[in-house]
């Protein structure tokens, strides 16, 4: 029994120093790396969680960078030390997807918003655009354009997310049947690419690096700067959800609305698993001391269909508008 304790001591403290063998140089290592920003080697923890809630694999250290180019000399170190170390790099703008994908397991984790500080550029004329950082949040993108009176033109629901971390997926929302999703409205992307190099890159040039990063799941390098297309922000946006009990007449006038042409500006459809009634769901949509109102939103614990609709306009729209919002 004494034999075997001790051989398993001598077994397991065999690889703890194996491993420390073959890595006992990369947190040192990227300490000595000159950057604007720093490593944390400590307060990990919080890269290791996302909205998922389901996978939490803890880094090595996060980079908070305060410049593209302490992004290129991180990806380029872990370039030089070579594929043996596997060492992971993983981007993290806001942290809301959900399976770990911006989570690296004894890697490094570079905070995007870190690059927040890189100031945004609203260019107007006949086809404005905004040159923003890939950790930026989209509500900012929002706050910053309408000063001009523009606005992006294809969103996702909740704007608290980064720049980067929607163009990796798609970015998906009610005017996507109109304009395409926001990977559809970029001009031109800065990319950090797996060697550590700088790159711009859109439709014409380096196409296949512009096509790989959208919607590339942060596989095919890093996007620290979009150019995303905008347009002129409406005055005023008409508001109306429309709930369906029957299946096929909602979907049947959803794809009415969609292939119309001077429809609605905004289409989205969802179904609404009514558990706590709808009233509570949908607490921002109705005065709850209008008893009436709230009276007509009854599920009876049935599962419902949705239709949300927006039109944009104009104040001299008015008429015009509530002409087409009720045909
Ligand atoms: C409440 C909520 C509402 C949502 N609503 C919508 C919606 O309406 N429409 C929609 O399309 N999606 C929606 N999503 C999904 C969301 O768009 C994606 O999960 C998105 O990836 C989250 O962005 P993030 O900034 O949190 O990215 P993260 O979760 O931090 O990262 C997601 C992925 O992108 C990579 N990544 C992050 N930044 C960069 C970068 N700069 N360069 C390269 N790769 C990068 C990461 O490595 C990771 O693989 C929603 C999610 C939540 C939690």
């Amino acid at each position: 029994m004494l034999v075997l304790r001790s051989f398993m001591i001598l077994f397991f403290s065999c690889i703890t120093i194996k491993i420390n063998l073959c890595f006992p140089s990369i947190p040192s290592s990227l300490k000595t790396l000159s950057i604007d920003g720093h490593f944390d080697f400590e307060q990990v923890e919080h890269a290791a969680k996302d909205f998922g809630n389901r996978y939490s694999y803890l880094p090595l250290a996060v980079l908070y960078p305060k410049s593209v180019s302490d992004i290129a000399t991180t990806v380029n170190h872990v370039w030089q030390i070579g594929g043996g170390s596997e060492l992971k790099v993983a981007a993290r703008g806001h942290g809301h997807s959900l399976q770990g994908q911006a989570q690296a397991h004894r890697g490094v984790v570079i905070n995007m918003e870190s690059l927040q500080g890189l100031k945004m550029q609203v260019h107007t004329g006949n086809f404005p655009y905004v040159d923003v950082s890939g950790g930026e949040l989209w509500i900012n993108i929002l706050r910053e354009s309408l000063k001009h009176g523009l606005a992006p033109k294809s969103w996702t629901d909740y704007l608290h997310l980064t720049v980067g971390g929607t163009l990796s997926n798609a970015g998906i929302s009610g005017q996507a049947f109109r304009h395409g999703p926001q990977i559809s409205n970029v001009h031109q992307l800065e990319v950090v690419t797996g060697k550590g190099e700088v790159v711009n890159c859109s439709e014409k040039q380096n196409s296949d690096l512009f096509y790989s990063v959208l919607g590339g799941l942060g596989q095919f390098g890093i996007i620290t700067r979009a150019r995303i297309s905008l347009e002129p922000a409406p005055e005023m946006v008409k508001w109306i959800r429309m709930v369906y009990t029957d299946f096929d007449t909602f979907t049947r006038d959803q794809e009415k609305l969609i292939s119309g042409q001077s429809t609605f500006d905004y289409v989205e459809g969802f179904v609404i698993i009514n558990r706590t009634g709808l009233l509570n769901n949908w607490r921002s949509s109705f005065n709850p001391q209008d008893p009436l109102q709230a009276s007509q939103f009854k599920s009876d614990g049935r599962t419902l269909f949705c239709l949300e609709l927006a039109k944009y306009f104009n104040h001299e729209d008015m008429v015009l508008v509530n002409q087409v919002s009720h045909s």
